[in-house]
């Protein structure tokens, strides 16, 4: 080992500089990780393939500027240079910390490479040499090294952005290319578009960004040290500013995180007024503010204002003005990739200089315009284009970006689903070739078979158990199976949740292993889902079918035959070998006595037939028991149940949803459902048992009291009492408010309910005390999910855990590696972000297709435009409804901007006129020529919806009213999941159409369906989910395509 001496320079303190000279210790021996290597270098686990055409070395100003290139995952035998990764930190962490995630992760091949640590690669800095020709020298010495290190069986190119470079090093050593990166890409990558496109891009922005003019507009940020010390002083504020976007040029709020500044109260936060004093703050940046003096601080509004839905809390009144304060730096960007619109052509032009310059719209209405250099803007007017944000200067009133990818026309249905997937961080392309060859073989011809060897060190239920499943019709993915079985004489009685063994097929760690981690869940769309894990799997070899061997997760429980009380669990891998794939209304039918065919017994001659189906039917029959007697566990417990499941799915024979149609509850739903959270529940108990302080759990905190009062206000006014001081008192209190004569009361008090709950989270056992890992809706003290592990990962997790604590229990080490408390918590909160932005993309796709139903019908003819609603809030200028028939919530205004209102004639009808409005707390009412009209809470109105467009946002739907009196229609009101149904049945067709015509439209390509990207919602997944939420969620039933708020 050589020692010496290494000077850095580094720039401190307000530009002024330090000279640092640290020892630099050089080794002969610094790892290549290449598996071409012949010197035995100690390689880790991750190297470079030897079968590339040549490896590339980016300089350090490739790196810093075009890391996004380098991050796609076609590119391949990529060596970051230690050099060019300190450059990067200079950047930012932010960036550097990006790098670091990408030489780990196995899904990119690129590695870092020490090369200041290599005696023969390492240069010294010469005297006069300016960083950036020594940065380029060094780069230049470690590709050289590469070369002779691998004995020239890898042709290694150097990629640089600087000519003189190029020029002087491109002929020194044959084997050793260094040229462009423009010309990399295109000699290299000739079929890699989106490089080139990136190439461009970001390279116009550096232009431009040069270029900038010099007068200032904003005031700059403080250095980080003063920020710092204002916090600690207490003079500065430090938050997450978040944008008010239904006012999104001028409110915005700093959320403080407990900082408690000056004796005052900052607990709805700090209100940032105005553009300026946001100070190039974007939402989601954590910024410092400092506040301004009492005499200018301002309120919010809260008036009801165009495309707003109800807010979560009912913060009516507060026109008080509250602490106001002006951002004085940014601490962290938290930027993301933003969809953005180029504008129609005439509006390009007026807004640049020279026409390079392209003033974009985001569709998050709360990011500010973004300007992109771009020379296509023509080509792009009216597109939805996904770019990045690069900087902010204090001389710019827009931030620069550049673009990464056209999305395609605004307003057709694929622009604005990717946008929807884009906008939410949802990133789910295609599974890799390397994945699938990860996956099992299993085709017709040649089924996959279970392993003789496996089998061995399982426990075997083909013979000794009666297995079977009851899931929707036509459903082909079963991840739960049941049975249950007399014991000792029927003393005993054995029950046993069986559940598909995914984690046997993927091993921490592996590709497909990392990318279902990733995407944390299968991710359901109005149209179309995303599935966590390949079609062979979910739809194959953890599908738990009939007649066919499958590998299990089993707990089985043996219970008292009389008091069901639990004697023994055991928990543990299995081979089973479903009988029966019941559906519900058949096992339903069977429970009832009724005479029906179970296809399973159509082989049998009859006495065994008739032996067998007595069979099945004792072991329903015992099932059933068991479930009722752990629901009246739990309901003595406290669980709620906000609305029960009724709608049933009608299939075709592809398994499409062709209609929903309402479903006399069967009690054989319950039955399952009970049996899975029963599992649920006592897999909780084991792994928390065996890993007290990390193991992964899930919580369901109790609501704030506060977040009740509407409808504890509600309720009130028509004559209920709400008690919500425990959840046994609130479901018993829900079920006493019904209205004999309007059913809608009941379900939108649940509705409200519901929305007054906390989410239920994912939590690490040594994050929490004991006393919070309550699950409120459920009234359990432990729960978490292990039942299905074929669409969350959280599942998945479980699963591990479970097989960790079994190999601990007969002594034998886990043989995975297992997270600490603190990995475990990372991971649960990335499941759990993960998991709130699936659903606000489920929300989004629906109101998508609301949208894309009515924008081309005529509001004023056709008579689809109509329907009831029901009054669920009053507002100071209006009212918010509920639109049960097509699951649609939004305000309804009784005065607008002319200061006209709405005036009800005797017969219902409505029109606008001017006069007064004034609120009440149960009703509001419009006052115009001695006329009054009355509009009361949860009193039924007829509103007419129409489509308010916005060429750069999602469209909005625009509720008017007609009639203050209810809707009647000409047809009875069909239920409300059926209607929703069919909207997105029809959009998908009406857009299915318009994408024949038009060519340019992009269509799944054939890789997207072969690696299961499934055009078709999973029916039995959805059914699912709703069955679980059915326990929590009041608007199951809208609920297939709405938003997910509370799961279990
Ligand atoms: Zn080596």
């Amino acid at each position: 080992m050589i020692k010496t001496e290494k000077t850095l320079h580094l720039r401190r303190f307000r530009g002024r500089k330090v000279r640092v000279v640290r020892e630099h210790y050089l080794r002969e021996q610094v790892p290549c990780f290449s598996s071409l290597c012949q010197a035995d270098c100690a390689n880790g686990i991750k190297v470079l393939p030897g079968d590339l055409t040549h490896y590339v070395v980016p300089d350090a100003d490739v790196v810093v500027n075009y890391l996004e290139i380098l991050e796609l995952r076609e590119l391949q035998g990529i060596i970051f240079t230690q050099t060019a990764c300190q450059a990067l930190h200079s950047k930012g962490r932010r960036y550097y910390n990006r790098l670091r995630n990408l030489v780990k992760d196995p899904r990119y091949h690129c590695v870092q490479f020490a090369n200041e640590f290599q005696q023969y690669s390492y240069c010294p800095r010469e005297k006069g040499e300016s960083q950036e020709k020594w940065q380029t020298r060094c780069v230049y010495s470690a590709a050289v090294w590469y070369y002779n290190h691998l004995a020239g069986m890898m042709n290694v190119v150097m990629i640089t952005e600087d000519e003189e470079a190029v020029a002087q090093y491109s002929s020194l050593h044959s084997g050793v290319y260094v040229i462009s990166v423009q010309d990399y890409l295109q000699n290299f990558w000739p079929d890699l578009q989106a490089a080139q496109e990136l190439y461009t891009s970001i390279s116009q922005a550096l232009e431009e960004k040069e270029a900038e003019d010099s007068q200032r507009e904003f005031p700059e940020h403080l250095p980080a040290e003063v920020m710092e010390a204002g916090i600690k002083s207490g003079r500065y504020i430090q938050g997450t500013l978040s944008v008010n976007k239904h006012r999104a040029l001028n409110e915005a709020l700093v959320l403080t995180e407990g900082s408690c500044s000056q004796s005052m109260d900052l607990s709805s936060g700090v209100l940032v007024h105005g553009g300026k004093n946001r100070n190039r703050a974007v939402h989601g940046d954590v910024v410092v503010v400092e506040l301004l003096p009492k005499s200018e601080w301002k309120g919010r509004v809260t008036a009801l204002t165009e495309g707003q839905g109800d807010d979560r809390s009912a913060d009516d009144g507060q026109e008080n003005p509250m602490p106001t304060g002006r951002v004085v730096g940014v601490l962290q960007r938290n930027w993301r990739d933003y969809v953005v619109t180029f504008p129609s052509r005439d509006a390009t032009q007026s807004q640049s200089r020279n026409c390079q310059r392209v003033l974009t719209i985001p569709w998050d209405r709360r990011i500010p315009k973004i300007r992109i250099s771009t020379q296509q803007a023509d080509t792009l007017q009216d597109h939805r284009v996904v770019v990045r944000l690069d900087s902010w200067e204090s001389t710019s009133l827009y931030p620069n970006g550049h673009s990464v990818k056209v999305l395609g026309r605004a307003g057709e249905l694929e622009t604005e689903v990717q946008t929807i997937l884009v906008e939410n961080c949802i990133h789910v392309p295609a599974f890799s070739e390397a994945q699938m060859k990860e996956m099992p073989l299993s085709s017709p011809e040649r089924p996959w078979r279970v392993d003789p060897a496996e089998a061995a060190k399982r426990r075997d239920l083909r013979d000794s158990h009666l297995v079977f499943s009851i899931d929707p019709v036509g459903c082909e993915d079963v991840d739960d199976t049941l049975s249950v079985r007399s014991l000792a004489d029927g003393t005993l009685l054995e029950l046993g949740v069986h559940i598909a063994d995914v984690t046997h097929f993927v091993a921490e760690g592996s590709l497909t292993d990392l990318e279902a981690r990733t995407r944390a869940t299968t991710y359901y769309l109005a149209d179309r889902r995303y599935d966590m894990l390949p079609a062979v799997l979910s739809a194959d070899l953890c599908s738990l079918l009939g007649g066919v061997d499958r590998y299990a997760m089993s707990v089985l429980w043996e219970l008292d035959a009389e008091s069901l009380a639990v004697r023994r669990v055991w928990y543990g891998r299995t081979v089973i070998r479903s009988s029966y794939q019941l559906h519900y209304e058949l096992a339903q039918a069977l429970l009832n006595g009724e005479e029906v065919r179970v296809p399973e017994l159509e082989q049998f001659c009859p006495e065994e037939k008739d032996l067998k189906l007595a069979q099945l039917i004792q072991a329903l029959e015992m099932l059933t028991r068991v479930a009722r007697h752990l629901r009246l566990q739990r309901d003595r417990g406290g669980a709620l149940e906000l609305e029960g499941v009724e709608v049933r799915a009608q299939l075709d024979k592809d398994k499409n949803i062709t209609a929903l149609v309402p479903r006399q509850p069967l009690e054989v739903h319950e039955t399952v459902a009970e049996c899975m959270i029963y599992a649920n529940h006592w897999v909780a108990r084991k792994i928390q048992e065996s890993f007290p302080n990390r193991a992964l759990l899930r919580r369901h905190p109790p609501p704030r009291q506060e977040l009740f009062n509407q409808l504890v206000d509600t309720a009130k006014v028509m004559g209920f009492s709400i008690d919500t001081r425990t959840n046994k008192a609130l479901a018993d209190s829900l079920d006493r408010a019904a209205d004999p004569q309007d059913p809608m009361v009941n379900r939108l008090l649940r509705m409200m309910a519901t929305r007054a709950m906390s989410q239920a989270l994912y939590f690490s056992t040594g994050s929490q005390p004991q006393d919070q890992f309550y699950h409120y809706g459920l009234a359990l003290d432990r729960y978490t999910h292990f039942t299905s592990p074929i669409r969350r990962y959280a599942d998945i997790v479980v699963h591990r855990l479970l097989t960790a604590a079994l190999e601990l229990e007969q002594g034998a080490e886990p043989a995975g590696i297992l997270a600490t408390n603190r990995e475990l918590e990372e991971l649960a909160q990335h499941i759990n972000n993960k998991n709130w932005t699936a659903q606000r993309a489920q929300s989004a796709s629906t109101g998508l297709f609301q949208c894309l139903f009515f924008r081309d019908r005529d509001p004023q003819t056709d008579l689809r435009c109509l329907a009831d609603a029901i009054v669920y809030s009053i507002r100071d200028n209006g009212v918010l409804v509920f639109v049960s028939e097509y699951g649609i919530k939004g305000p309804v205004y009784l005065k607008n901007k002319e200061g006209q209102v709405v005036s009800a004639e005797p017969d219902g009808s409505c029109k606008w006129q001017s006069g007064k409005v004034r609120r009440y707390p149960s009703y509001i009412t419009t006052t115009s020529g001695g006329c009054t009209s009355t509009f009361r809470l949860m009193s039924h109105i007829t509103v007419r919806i129409s489509v308010h467009s916005s060429n750069c946002h999602s469209d909005a739907l625009v509720l008017e009213v007609v009639s203050n009196q209810p809707h009647r229609g000409s047809e009875p009101q069909r239920p409300a999941s059926q209607g929703h149904r069919q909207l997105v049945q029809e959009v998908v067709r009406l857009a299915e159409s318009a994408q024949q015509q038009a060519a340019h439209a992009p269509k799944l390509s054939r890789e997207e369906r072969d690696f299961l990207q499934s055009k078709t919602p999973n029916l039995y997944s959805i059914l699912e989910e709703i069955r679980e939420l059915a326990l929590m969620d009041p608007e199951a039933v809208p609920r297939l395509t709405d938003p997910v708020k509370t799961g279990q």
